[in-house]
């Protein structure tokens, strides 16, 4: 087991090909960085193309056998790797929570889900066999559809959530007889590739594969080979425009989980102290806003604007509830932005809050001596504080672009007409939160939001047993068990 909580010491982790953990066939690695501290803690490998050809070729050669196997006994298999994450929870969440700055205690439910996800997809395993149909086409021929897998499945994770967004995609791809390959994001690999090591004890060689390097040097040359046959990228909508181009010539099915500009809407009947928690959770504790359903836009009723501005002040200028420091301590409540290029992007923002003139209702610093003053261990990490910004409407660039960091602007709105206006003026489509007692309102404002989820008296409520994807620019398709298959149809002549 690979040890890792002592902060200095540096680990070594290596990609998983074909069952084994291998470095770069050039030997390059990149170093991994602790956000806290800006400080290497371990090193990964810096893959190439020819690294990129090498888990290609290993995730063909597994596939037939993968996808012959009775679907009932890919699912044991799945079923084992759910069964393998309580021993190893806690080394894996510590890795994660060093990967991208999220503070440890808000993993505690991290394990569960990862688990869950593993036996929701070992049962999904063998309803994948039932999923044809039979088709009705007129005296003299006989219809029917069976579900096959794609083959050879990319699975590409963002920075923020790559062991929850591995476990969704790899889970379920295999579950429907594919073989993978799990392409990390470089600033936020560590967990991935010691997840994949653990996974390929279990499974046979060559069906899960992990590879890390940077996007902009192996994601064109992964996305676009012509052994591989499925795509599924969480990122941002950059990313998916690049793979759409890679794909071009070599078409293949996406699947895009992209970004979002989230409104938290608040009527002046909700429960005020639900819906200030609701707010802060979506946004602020505790992970730093970076989160694609983050609650960027809180919009407020006007009637109880001021109050709930005065109770979000409250609670997020109490050094009592919003806890900064060491991420490894279950006591503190927010962290670092994951890496230096978020951070600048992140503090890029709150220049231009202050630049355009908005009034900033708390927070406003970032940089480690400003939010962790007199702690010099932590210096040089990526700290920024909860902002909160009052605009007087939807129009600004904090209002619509995708900071992905502890940075949330609050508008007013009169009217359900004009919370709902305001609430779809984005090109974003992936999550919105209702706080209202009254069920007719809040299943009119179900009806009219154009995104994938909708949460009511409640915010970022995700799991294996719900569906999970967006529309507009947040992306189609969802990592699911039939998103996995390709449904094949068959016609008999019977005259
Ligand atoms: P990103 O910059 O788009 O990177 C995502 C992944 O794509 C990384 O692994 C990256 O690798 C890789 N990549 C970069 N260029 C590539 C290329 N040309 N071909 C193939 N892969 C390439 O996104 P991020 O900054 O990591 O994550 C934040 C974004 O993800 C936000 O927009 C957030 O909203 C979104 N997100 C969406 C969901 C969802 O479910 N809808 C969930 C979480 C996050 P490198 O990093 O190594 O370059």
């Amino acid at each position: 087991m690979t040890n890792v909580s002592e902060k200095s010491k540096l680990t070594t982790y290596g990609n998983i090909i074909n069952g084994q953990s291998v470095q770069a066939q050039d030997g390059a690695v990149s170093n991994s960085i602790d956000p806290s501290t800006a400080e290497v803690w371990a090193t990964i490998p810096s893959s190439k193309k020819e690294d990129a050809e090498w888990v290609v070729q290993a995730a063909r050669a597994a596939f037939d056998d993968w996808a012959n196997l009775p679907a009932r006994t890919r699912g044991d298999y799945l079923r084992k790797i759910g069964d393998m994450i309580p021993e190893y929870a806690a080394e894996l969440l510590e890795l994660e929570t060093r990967n991208n700055g999220w503070v440890l205690d808000e993993y505690q439910y991290l394990a569960e889900v990862l688990k869950q996800v593993w036996y929701d997809a070992a049962g999904a395993a063998s309803l994948v066999g039932a999923q044809g149909r039979t088709v009705q086409m007129g005296t003299g021929d006989f219809g029917f559809t069976s579900r096959k897998p794609y083959g050879v499945v990319v699975g590409i994770l963002p920075w923020n959530a790559p062991l929850f967004t591995f476990t969704i995609k790899a889970a379920y791809a295999l579950a429907a007889g594919n073989t993978v390959i799990i392409k990390p994001s470089e600033s936020a690999a560590v967990g991935s590739l010691r997840y994949g090591e653990l996974i390929s004890h279990i499974l046979p060689p060559g069906v899960l594969n992990v590879i890390s390097g940077a996007g902009r040097e192996i994601g064109d040359y992964l996305v676009s080979h012509k052994e591989v046959n499925k795509v599924s990228l969480t990122g941002s909508k950059a990313t998916a425009e690049r793979i759409t181009k890679a794909t071009a010539h070599s078409p293949k099915s996406l699947i895009f989980e992209l970004g979002g500009k989230s409104p938290n809407i608040v009527f002046e009947d909700a429960d005020i102290d639900q819906a200030v928690h609701g707010l802060i959770n979506g946004i602020f504790t505790p992970n730093s806003g970076q989160i694609c359903v983050a609650g960027s836009r809180m919009l407020i009723q006007r009637s109880i604007y001021d109050e709930v501005i005065g109770r979000l002040k409250e609670l997020m200028t109490d050094n009592e509830f919003v806890k900064h420091g060491d991420t490894l301590d279950t006591n503190n409540t927010m962290g670092p932005i994951a890496n230096e290029a978020q951070y600048q992007s992140v503090c890029g923002f709150i220049d231009e809050a202050s630049k355009e003139g908005y009034e900033v209702v708390f927070g406003g610093k970032y940089g480690g001596e400003a939010v962790l003053p007199g702690q010099p261990e932590f210096a040089d990490g990526y700290w920024v504080q909860p902002t909160l910004v009052k605009v007087a409407d939807n129009s600004s660039k904090l209002a619509h672009e995708e900071i992905f960091g502890p940075v949330a602007v609050a508008i007013p709105f009169d009217t359900e007409d004009e919370a709902i206006q305001i609430a779809n003026d984005t090109n974003f489509g992936l999550a919105a939160g209702v706080w209202t007692q009254n069920l007719s309102l809040a299943h009119r404002m179900i009806d009219k939001l154009q995104a994938g989820n909708v949460w009511v008296n409640t915010y970022a409520r995700v799991g294996a047993d719900l569906p999970f994807s967006g529309v507009k620019e947040s992306g189609y398709g969802t990592d699911s068990v039939l998103d996995y298959t390709v449904e094949k149809a068959c016609v008999i002549n019977i005259r």
